[in-house]
């Protein structure tokens, strides 16, 4: 039985909802949900899709942005810019634009999260999993620049939502996500809110290790071949186009395969061949352990890059890592030197891009991407038999 919303009732003493306020008068399965493809989206989007599903919606009625591109920004964006300086926050405002404007799928409600927190392979191993304060109140300050002038989305009939969750503790998120959306949807439980965070959390679990599963393929494949691999260390949202530029794209078309540090392989018995002798000696308390190099393990997506690091320094044919980072991105800066000290400790090739932004600068980029590929054509054999020497013997690949 389909599950159909409420419009909220007036009565005396009580005011007509705004345009753009209450519960969508529609049945569930027919509300068109947008979500800007922005920020931790980018490593979350399963846990959306399998939430929205669990609940009754359309997952064909799910609606994201597209990828961030200067066109976006110029046609959509333009006169919304609110006061971030970051790029990729910047950039937001080019996404909530093009998900009011589209005429053919109009979304109902778009929906936003102020993602405060993570679910990290690294958690209990660090001492949080926060998001960027940035990333956290993007949705808040990006709404502001479309409420300048006039309520755009009551103009388009649109509900933003944009719920603070703390997607690592799964109860606390449940209830965040219900206060929330009920206010939206009608005759939505917390019960039934319940359920769904579980199902979008085992929907992203599985995702996530779809992705390690063939990254895992992908190292076995160079271990069997002595070929190298690239990995990137980025934040999950360099994965844009508009944002990281597609340097890793350009890389991977000079026929090097490419690792992102978000999907990097968690296997027991290849994590015990890395870590075995460290933890062994009590250097580390385990294969996650990220003491050794970053005592301020706040930030999970500033953990998982260091730790990413430490995976390249230590796994052979990973002969290069390259380094992305944003435009005035205050949380990546302390976090160069280390970075780049763990790469290049191991005779790792290491590059860098920092401050990418809206002024793609091809030119530079291409010569950049050439060198690397020469680099990697001229030196991984050599990189590869260094590090397979320093290695502990039974590799599991
Ligand atoms: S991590 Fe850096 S680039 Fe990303 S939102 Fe935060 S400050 Fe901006």
């Amino acid at each position: 039985m389909p599950r159909w919303f409420e419009t909220r009732l007036s009565g005396p003493g009580d005011s007509q909802p705004e345009v753009g306020a209450g519960v969508i008068a529609k049945p569930r399965e027919l509300v068109r949900v947008g979500l800007p493809r922005v920020l931790n989206l980018w490593s979350t989007h399963q846990f959306w899709i399998g939430l929205l599903t669990a609940l009754g919606f359309d997952a064909r009625r799910i609606e994201f942005s597209s990828d961030t591109s200067e066109e976006q920004g110029r046609e959509h964006g333009k006169g919304r810019g609110t006061v971030d300086c970051c790029y990729p926050v910047k950039c937001i405002s080019g996404h909530y634009g093009e998900l009011l404007a589209r005429e053919k799928r109009p979304i109902d409600l778009l929906l936003s999260p102020m993602i405060q927190t993570l679910p990290s392979f690294l958690g209990g191993h660090v001492q949080a999993s926060l998001a960027c304060p940035r990333v956290m109140a993007a949705p808040e300050n990006i709404k502001a620049g479309f409420l300048k002038g006039g309520d755009a989305f009551a103009a388009r009939h649109v509900r933003h939502v944009a719920p603070l969750v703390t997607l690592d503790e799964p109860d606390l998120a449940a209830r965040q996500l219900h206060a929330a959306l009920k206010e939206v949807v009608a005759g939505l439980t917390a019960a039934e809110v319940r359920r769904a965070v579980q199902v979008g959390l085992s929907e992203l679990e599985a995702f996530n290790r779809q992705m390690r599963q063939a990254s895992r393929r992908l190292l076995e494949d160079c271990a069997r071949e002595g070929r190298p691999a690239l990995l990137v260390l980025a934040r999950p949202y360099h994965m844009d186009p508009g944002i990281g530029h597609e340097i890793e794209v350009d890389l991977q078309g000079h026929g090097v395969p490419v690792l992102w540090s978000q999907y990097l392989p968690l296997d027991e018995d290849l994590l015990q061949w890395m870590y075995g002798a460290d933890i062994a000696a009590g250097r580390l308390k385990s294969p996650f352990d990220l003491s050794d190099v970053w005592p301020s393990s706040y930030s999970a997506n500033t953990n998982e890059i260091l730790w990413g690091a430490k995976f390249a320094a230590r796994m052979p044919w990973v002969a290069c890592a390259v380094r992305l980072s944003s435009y005035e991105c205050g949380m990546d800066q302390p976090t160069y030197t280390p970075v780049q000290r763990i790469v290049e400790g191991s005779g790792t090739l290491f590059f860098s891009f920092q401050d990418l932004d809206s002024t793609k600068p091809a030119g530079s980029v291409k010569i950049r991407v050439e060198t690397i590929a020469m680099y990697l054509r001229t030196r991984s054999r050599d990189i590869i038999a260094a590090k397979r020497a320093a290695a502990p013997p039974g590799c599991p690949l």
